[in-house]
């Protein structure tokens, strides 16, 4: 059994359209898993976020505002948990969806990205043909932590030679101050930040 904190508070269809109180929503629906992978960490679960309706449609909605106007073509999306997002955003913005996946999941040719994570390396897969050098794309994920995911992904995306890069989390875990990892030139914006 894991301790799990987690409180929520109504919202009228009207309250949407404040911003204080629609975050103020949002942030009563992500439930934190104390010890969750391992002791010590808390983990953010946006299950509690996705399973809610209203709250799906706030984040939906808010991330792709973030990205209207910026031409975007294809958002790529990190799995497991970038899917989500990801796949709302790129609905939204009328752009194309391409996963970037654990490896030996992809079926066709791959370039592939090592990073160094806590105990060990970890490896993140493209199909080689997902992005052109005519795409502007949003790399997407639920949770910025240390960074170490994003900045392996935005150097697989970086390696096909699109227009342009932008980085876009749901949370950012400010503490850990995971925005250093990422390459100074990249716009990185996220929704929520703790
Ligand atoms: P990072 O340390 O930024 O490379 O994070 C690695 C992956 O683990 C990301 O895809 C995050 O979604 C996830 N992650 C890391 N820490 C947390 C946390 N405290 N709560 C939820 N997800 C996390």
């Amino acid at each position: 059994m894991f301790h799990v904190e987690h409180w929520t508070i109504q919202i009228s269809y009207n309250q949407l359209f404040n911003p204080v109180l629609k975050m103020e929503y949002i942030k009563s629906k992500i439930r934190d898993v104390i010890d969750f992978p391992t002791k010590g960490i808390v983990f953010k679960d946006l299950t509690t976020v996705f399973k809610d309706p209203r709250a799906l449609h706030i984040i939906g909605w808010d991330l792709s505002q973030m990205y209207r106007d910026k031409g975007v073509t294809k958002v790529v999306g990190i799995e497991s948990r970038g899917f989500i997002g990801g796949s709302i955003l790129a609905f939204e913005l009328g752009a194309g969806f391409v996963p970037a996946r654990k490896p030996g999941k992809l079926p066709a040719d791959t370039v592939r990205a090592e990073y160094t994570k806590e105990y060990g390396v970890d490896v993140i897969e493209m199909h080689r043909d997902a992005i052109t050098e005519d795409d502007v794309v949003v790399l997407h994920d639920d949770v910025l932590a240390t960074g170490g995911t994003m900045a392996a992904a935005y150097e697989l995306v970086k390696s096909m030679n699109p227009k342009k890069i932008y980085i876009n989390f749901i949370i950012e875990l400010t503490a850990l101050n995971g925005r250093a990892t990422l390459p100074a030139d990249a716009e990185v914006t996220s929704l929520i930040k703790y």
